[in-house]
Parts: C-alpha cells; sequence; structure tokens
C-alpha cells in the first residue's frame, strides 16, 4: 500500500518502484472517489493524470533528468487556468467554461513533471471565509463534518488535510490560503506580493492576490514555492528578485530570532482565550530557548478589515467588470432587446449574492461622490501600514500573530452575517495590504478537539527566513 508522507520520501519510493506514479495516482484517485461528500473537488482529472503517471514512469524508466516535482501529485484551486480544462471560480457565470492557456504557476508546476490531479472547490471568486459562498455547495472540514473548512481556498485545504493529494495551491488575497489552513490543521503559504506570477489565476483583487500553497510539511511548500516562484514577462507586478534555493533551508536551531508581537493582536476582545492563552505559553516558550521576543503597539488595528474591503471591493468592481455574458461563459436567456438588459440579467442570474454584494460595494466606494471619503483615505491607510511595517523590519526578523480569532467555526452559523464573517480576516488581512509573505503553521489543539495555527510573517521576500523560523518552530512543538 502507498502512503504519503513528504515528497522527498516519495521520490525515493520511486526510484524503488518502477509504475510508482501510476500506484499513487490510483491510490489518490480512489480516496477522493471515498470522499466526495467533502466536496473538495469540482473535477478530477482522472485520465489525464493517469497519462502524465504513465508519461513520468517511463521517463524514469528511460533514464531521462527528472524534474523538481517528478511525480508529485497536485490538487488547484478553480481559480488556476489550466489549459483544455475548465476553470470556473466556483462560479455560474463562468461554468463550462474551457482555459485557454496555462497559468505560469500551472506551467511550471508541469514543466517540473508534477501531476495535477483535479480543480479544488473554493469560495465563488474567491470571495469569502468558509467556502459557503461556491455555487458548487459547501465544502466540509475532513476533521469534523459539521464545520467549515475555511476560505476561500476550502478545497484546496481539505484536499491536503484528508490527503486526496500531496500539496495543492490556492489564492490569498485577505487570508484565504492561511486561514483554512488553519481551520483544518495544516500548512498554508502565502509569499510575497509579486513572488509568483499572477497570471493565469483569475482576478479578484489585483494588488492583493497571491498564490498560495498547502502542504503536510515546511519541505514540501519550500519545493514547490521555489518552483512556481519568479520572474514572468506576462506579468507586469511580478518581481525580478532572484528566487532563493528555498528547499534548502538552514534551520539550525542555535539561530535565535528576534520576533515581534503586535499587543492589540492578542488583546483584541474576539480573540478565542484559549487561543490567546496558547499563544502567550508559546511566546514564553520562544524566550526559553533564547529567542527575542518583542511586543509593539499596533493602534491600526481596528482600520485594517475596512481598509481591505474597501480596496478590494473597489478593485473586484473593476476586475469582475469582464464578465458582461459576452465574452466569457454564461448568458441569460432568452435574448434581450437591449444590451443593457443582457447585462443586468447575466450579472444578477450569473453572480452569487456575495459577489453581487461586492461588486456594489466596490462601485459605491470608487462612485463620484464617495471616491475620496473610501477609496482615498483607503490607499492612504495603506501607506501608513506600509511605512510602518517597513520601519518594524529595521529591527526584527520576523512578527507572529494569531492566523484566525476562533477555529472552525458551524457551517451555516456564520453565513448570514457578513460583518461577522469579515472580521475573521483581523490577523490575515494585514500581510495582504501590505504585500509581505505570512504562513499559518499548525502548531496547536484547542480543547474543542479542532486545530489552530500560529501565523508567521517577514520582511517583503524574506520567504527564507519565514520558512527556517517556521520549520524550526514546528520542531519545536
Ligand atoms: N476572507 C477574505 C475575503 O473574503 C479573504 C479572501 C481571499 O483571500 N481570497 O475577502
Amino acid at each position: 500500500m502507498f502512503s504519503f508522507t513528504s515528497i522527498k520520501n516519495y521520490q525515493q519510493f520511486l526510484t524503488e518502484n518502477p509504475n510508482g506514479c501510476v500506484v499513487a495516482v490510483k491510490e489518490y484517485l480512489k480516496k477522493i472517489d471515498q470522499q466526495q461528500h467533502l466536496n473538495a473537488f469540482l473535477e478530477v482529472f482522472e485520465t489525464d493524470a493517469l497519462q502524465q503517471a504513465i508519461l513520468l514512469d517511463e521517463k524514469r524508466k528511460q533514464g531521462k533528468p527528472l524534474g523538481k516535482l517528478h511525480g508529485v501529485i497536485v490538487a488547484i484551486k478553480d481559480v488556476l487556468c489550466y489549459k483544455g480544462h475548465k476553470v470556473s471560480a466556483a462560479s455560474k457565470i463562468l461554468e463550462n467554461y474551457k482555459a485557454v492557456y496555462n497559468a505560469t504557476a500551472i506551467e511550471k508546476l508541469l514543466n517540473e513533471d508534477a501531476i495535477i490531479i483535479g480543480r479544488n472547490n473554493c469560495d465563488e471568486f474567491a470571495m469569502g471565509s468558509s467556502n459557503e459562498n461556491s455555487a458548487y455547495g459547501v465544502v466540509k472540514n475532513a476533521l469534523n463534518e459539521t464545520l467549515v473548512p475555511g476560505g476561500s481556498s476550502g478545497g484546496s485545504a481539505v484536499a491536503v488535510q484528508a490527503g486526496l493529494c500531496m500539496v495543492s495551491l490556492g489564492s490569498d488575497t485577505g487570508g484565504s490560503v492561511r486561514q483554512p489552513a488553519d481551520f483544518c490543521g495544516i500548512i498554508g503559504l502565502k509569499p510575497t506580493y509579486g513572488r509568483i506570477s499572477r497570471y493565469g489565476l483569475i482576478a479578484y483583487a489585483s494588488s492583493f492576490d497571491q498564490i498560495g500553497i498547502f502542504a503536510n510539511n515546511i519541505e514540501d511548500a519550500a519545493l514547490v514555492l521555489e518552483v512556481i516562484a519568479g520572474a514572468d514577462e506576462f506579468d507586469s507586478t511580478i518581481s525580478h528578485q532572484p528566487i532563493n534555493e528555498y528547499s534548502n533551508l538552514n534551520t539550525s536551531s542555535n539561530k535565535k530570532y528576534k520576533i515581534a508581537y503586535f499587543k492589540e493582536m492578542l488583546e483584541h476582545p474576539a480573540l478565542d482565550i484559549e487561543i490567546k492563552n496558547s499563544i502567550q505559553q508559546y511566546i514564553q516558550q520562544l524566550k526559553n530557548i533564547g529567542h527575542e521576543i518583542e511586543a509593539l503597539d499596533f493602534d491600526l488595528l481596528k482600520y485594517i478589515v475596512p481598509t481591505y474591503y474597501v480596496l478590494t471591493t473597489a478593485e473586484a468592481s473593476s476586475n469582475l467588470s469582464r464578465f458582461d455574458g459576452i465574452k466569457y461563459g454564461y448568458h441569460s436567456t432568452p435574448p434581450t432587446n437591449s444590451l443593457t438588459d443582457l447585462y443586468k440579467n447575466t450579472r444578477s442570474k450569473g453572480f452569487g449574492k456575495e459577489v453581487q454584494r461586492r461588486i456594489m460595494l466596490g462601485t459605491f466606494v470608487l462612485s463620484a461622490g464617495y471616491y475620496d471619503a473610501y477609496f482615498t483615505k483607503a490607499q492612504q491607510v495603506r501607506n501608513i501600514l506600509y511605512t510602518k511595517t517597513k520601519e518594524i523590519f529595521k529591527t526584527v526578523d520576523a512578527i507572529i500573530a494569531p492566523t484566525v480569532p476562533a477555529t472552525a467555526f458551524p457551517i451555516g452559523s456564520a453565513s448570514n452575517n457578513p460583518v461577522e464573517m469579515f472580521l475573521a480576516d483581523i490577523y490575515t488581512v494585514y500581510a495582504n495590504l501590505v504585500g509581505i509573505p505570512g504562513i499559518s503553521i499548525p502548531l496547536f489543539k484547542h480543547s474543542n478537539g479542532m486545530p489552530f495555527g500560529l501565523q508567521v510573517m517577514t520582511n517583503h521576500f524574506n520567504e527564507l527566513t519565514l520558512l527556517a523560523l517556521s520549520k524550526n518552530m514546528m520542531e519545536l512543538k
């Protein structure tokens, strides 16, 4: 029987098993089938995955050079374009739409011999924190099926959590990789804005969106990052900074870090008391082994969720205007007499409630009379946050925080209260507003039986420190 622990061990298994990729793909297809009720996959690319596995097994038999992700079985969030395959952003408006090109991240995965096994359910257009906004049904948390898996990349998180793939890709605009990772007890990494090309990632809020990685261990996340990061002529916001060898982590436990946390984050009334206590005890533990911990003031905390929602909805209202019933996917029938009616009907029927709410909110904050009051002000807050963050990282290596104020909540319990749902993002949107990398690592377990994570953030393009420190922390636990 095949069982997965890490990419390294799996690739060792492949050297001893000539048909190892096919064996592994079949095993995953079986598991996906057994766990269909979790609703983590919108589509399984069974034929393609098996075909790719056969080709890769053949490649090894012929002694050809192998890619870094040789045989690794990856699931992708339904917002990433994989040529010739459907991609719907979990929306009715893109139902049956097929990608006409590969996202750069997908192209890079395939170039390094990965196998893409299917596309994962998510909140529609990546808008949500619970995966309840998908047009194709909720995803269940595999640890307790009455609870949400988090969102918006809930399907990708559950795919890793339930062992339905080895690693998966999600997208993180305000926490959509770190938050479901926290709820599911796995690792969720959001790199620096501009580290991974956004080409072929369906846009939600372009100055925030970043592809992220779910994995069971730090080494796997690091290796996938190494493969998919880097310059790309198709993304004008990509960074040209060289890619570090992330998979070659210096994790000497002798290295002592200077770590900060924000007092207001730990003192926030919405923070579950057990999560607070665990993190406080953990901070003490870090001090005991010689790390330097500094408590900082962060009086901007109350502004970050409103700032995030003003700016992201504004960008979304512009990005989503391309879905008009003519260029892509769904268009309403019967045909109407006027073009405006066609737009209206298509967009009213094609988009779900949350997406409509955000388009309207975004259009409002950009409208002539309100632009300065909301949009300009939010940009100003974003600038202040950025300056403050650069100042902090002059003297510290990392910032730690809770990932989410509470553990996974029951399906249906928060879906009628958007403001409460928005507050779930209070600890994650900061990294997106300023563009720094962040990770959620599964260090804790609540007395209610559910896991929760610690969030670690570092300076722009310092994924090496982020990953090395996270690995040390996971070993400490
Ligand atoms: N929960 C946040 C939102 O609904 C984050 C979404 C995301 O990161 N894609 O906007």
